[in-house]
């Protein structure tokens, strides 16, 4: 072995002998000169021996304290894909438990390496249906990725870089929030951070750098401060202060719409007491020292989300005058918190108890989900928003606990419940008052949901839903009357062709036509001529044809079919909008100047064509009482137009501060093409800027850059 190998084993059986004194060392040595052997003639990007990287895969594992199988997983995961090494071979030498998470870990290995979107989607399927075996192939893959991740440098091709980025910040990242393990979890971000924003992560790491200088050694203070204050409570602890990932930062900015010093929890700070009640007591002299902000305080040692998170926070004006987040919790909580499921190993609990407790009951709801969808792609679409979000707990009227992601809404509530009281739902009562059902719940919320006797479910609602569950039933059921609505079309033009040559119709006289059209079913043949997708006379000519054949005269050649093919509608080409009819008139509401990727809706004009408003666009208002005028419309994904994003900012009146921007703009690589100063005063003045973005999420960035800068006091996007 060379000498880099042997020096990275050593420091894997270092980590192992350390976290976990009782591992199988014997077996884990003979595991990396099995995969050192298999991996001898490949070589990573960097140029290193291969080897290299499930030596690295298993350190990161043995970091979390896990078992003597998982790590010698780690040690093959590649082998079986990569190697002339077979699963049958690795059940000989290490067991039939191995064998099973390494095949594990392949399977997911094997679809890995597909560019598409589609195959991205697939991918994700198959790694729930691998978690819901056994959460240790997860585990690895985690570990896996996070390697690759921190060694992308080394990748020339930007485009895999890009994908391995996306993936990981799309996938990966919510999927270790998902099992708890944190630690994970910001690793995995900040690396996916780094190589999709540069520009923006910069910007947030200089500013922190800068507030670092600026504070000076103000965490240690503010440390010194409460520990001293506990202990004159007679309260031990153990008080550390830390800053937050650039990414976490940035999330918050973007989702809460905030400037970087509106946050207050750059640093937070951890508290560690000895049990339960003691957490409450130190609450309790927290806030009778500091003020408390309002909004800022959450228990989850009473409610723990469901990834078994547990801690309070509490967000208080503390020393110096600084908003800081504080979270309070035991020494258990906070293994749980940074390791998640991995903790569990290290108290020593039974798998099979981790994967089949109330933790995982995501994994079973998102199998479920996966029944009701038709395609991977629309599955994807349906969870990955789900896991960004923070959790709400609501009850129902008898008192059940029902957790849903932040935002959601009674409908999503009544899905969460049952599909059936989804479908029927036509009002919600919140705390007792009758409510829109577009309303987002609160925590704490009691939800009564007003139910009609059949299902009513509306098409609108996928705009204002979050929960993937419900958008999936949503869905079905409108897929499903509408294949209704057009099996009956369907039969009512083929009956009128019927009748016409004076000939009885009956569904059963159109099988001979299944075969030739290529349909499996009477009912999937009517559904594509009622759809459009098959033109009627078709379906006559191939019936007349066929009958002609055996007889000397068929009925049917008595009609005169028409063989050009069904006028089709031209396409406006230009027209980035799904969800209208081809040709129909387009214009964008110039009281909120829609974006992609704003959540959009249509509002039909009587002979005008169709208008497009941002969703929340206060206009919108004054169609409420004639909702059939609303349509649901999205932005076409492959547009690639661009769209004009106004910003106004209030900047400080001093040189070159109109220079900073103007050059942190282009370094966005977005062109500026109108800028206006249209206040001033003596220490500020206020411009408009025009800027070409190609989506909303552009601009957002635009915008999250700019608040960076020391000369920008305010930054708001303008609509219209
Ligand atoms: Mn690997």
């Amino acid at each position: 072995m060379e000498q880099i190998v042997i020096e990275a084993r050593d420091e894997l059986l270092e980590h192992v002998r350390k976290h976990n004194p009782q591992a199988d060392m014997k077996k884990i040595e003979q595991a990396v000169l099995v995969a050192y052997n298999a991996h001898s003639k490949q070589f990573r990007a960097s140029g290193e021996p291969y080897i290299l990287h499930p030596i690295a895969v298993a350190t990161i594992l043995a970091d979390l304290k896990l078992d003597t199988i998982s790590i010698i997983t780690a040690l093959l995961h590649d082998t079986v894909e990569d190697t002339e090494l077979k699963t049958e071979d690795i059940k000989k030498l290490f067991g039939k438990d191995v064998a099973k998470l390494v095949d594990g870990v392949t399977k997911l290995e094997k679809i890995e390496y597909q560019p598409e979107n589609l195959k991205q989607a697939e991918n994700f399927r198959k790694l729930l249906l691998a978690i819901s075996v056994d959460i240790r192939v997860l585990l690895v893959k985690l570990a896996d990725r996070i390697h690759n991740m921190r060694t992308l440098h080394h990748i020339t091709d930007a485009k895999k870089r890009y994908r391995l980025a996306h993936e990981t910040m799309e996938i990966y990242a919510p999927l270790a929030e998902r099992i708890g393990i944190h630690k994970f979890k910001n690793e995995l971000q900040d690396l996916a951070f780094i190589e999709l924003h540069a520009d923006v992560r910069n910007s947030i790491a200089s500013r922190l750098e800068f507030l670092r200088k600026a504070g000076g050694g103000l965490i240690n203070l503010i440390e010194k401060e409460i520990t001293e204050e506990l202990h004159r409570n007679n309260i031990d602890a153990q008080v550390s202060g830390r800053e937050k990932t650039c990414c976490s930062i940035w999330y918050k900015m973007q989702h809460k719409d905030v400037t970087f010093e509106q946050i207050s929890d750059i640093v937070a700070f951890r508290v560690i007491v000895a049990d339960i009640p003691t957490c409450y007591k130190t609450l309790g002299v927290i806030h009778s020292k500091y003020h408390t902000i309002s909004d800022g305080f959450k228990d989850y040692i009473s409610t723990p989300k469901s990834n078994g998170y547990q801690s309070i926070h509490t967000i208080i004006m503390g020393p110096e005058k600084r908003c800081i987040e504080v979270q309070i919790r035991t020494q258990h909580m906070h293994d749980v918190a940074e390791l998640g499921v991995a903790a569990h190993w290290a108290y020593k609990q039974g798998i099979k108890q981790i994967t089949e407790g109330t933790q995982f009951r995501w994994v079973r709801e998102l199998l479920e989900i996966l029944e009701n969808t038709n395609s991977p792609e629309e599955f994807l679409e349906n969870t990955k928003l789900e896991m960004h979000y923070d959790q709400i707990f609501c009850f129902s009227p008898k008192g059940n606990l029902i957790a849903l992601p932040k935002g959601s809404t009674p409908v999503d509530f009544a899905f969460a419940v049952h599909s059936d009281i989804g479908l029927s739902c036509i009002g919600a009562k919140i705390n007792g008052r009758i409510v829109p059902l577009k309303t987002h719940l609160s925590n704490g919320d009691q939800v009564d949901i007003i139910r009609s006797k059949v299902p009513m479910a509306s098409p609108a609602w996928e705009q204002f839903v979050v929960t993937g569950k419900a958008r999936a039933e949503i869905r079905k059921f409108i897929r499903a009357r509408q294949i209704n609505e057009y099996i009956s079309l369907g039969r009512a033009l083929i009956a009128k062709s019927f009748k016409q040559v004076h000939r009885k119709y009956d569904d059963n006289e159109l099988e001979p036509a299944l075969g030739p059209l290529k349909r499996k079913s009477v009912t999937e043949l009517l559904s594509a001529v009622g759809e459009g997708s098959i033109n009627r006379n078709e379906v006559l000519q191939i019936l007349n044809n066929l009958e002609d054949s055996s007889k000397s005269k068929s009925p049917f050649s008595l009609l005169r079919f028409n063989s050009k093919k069904p006028l089709k509608l031209k396409d406006n080409n230009s027209m980035p909008i799904k969800g209208l009819i081809p040709g129909v008139a387009l214009h964008f509401a110039g009281c909120c100047n829609p974006l992609p990727g704003d959540s959009i809706t249509g509002v039909v004009n009587s002979g005008k064509g169709v208008t497009i408003h941002i969703s929340d666009c206060e206009m919108l208002k004054t169609f409420a009482d004639t909702p059939e005028r609303m349509i649901q419309v999205s932005w076409e994904e492959a547009d690639q137009q661009v769209f004009i994003g106004r910003l106004k900012l209030t900047i400080s009146n001093e040189v070159g501060s109109l220079a900073e921007i103007t050059n942190a703009i282009a370094r966005t690589s977005a062109n500026v093409t109108n800028l206006k100063v249209i206040g001033r005063s003596l220490d500020f003045f206020e411009l408009l800027i025009d800027i070409e973005v190609k989506d909303s999420a552009q601009l957002s960035s635009i915008t999250t850059v700019l608040r960076m800068l020391n000369s920008v006091h305010t930054v708001e996007r303008v609509r219209g």
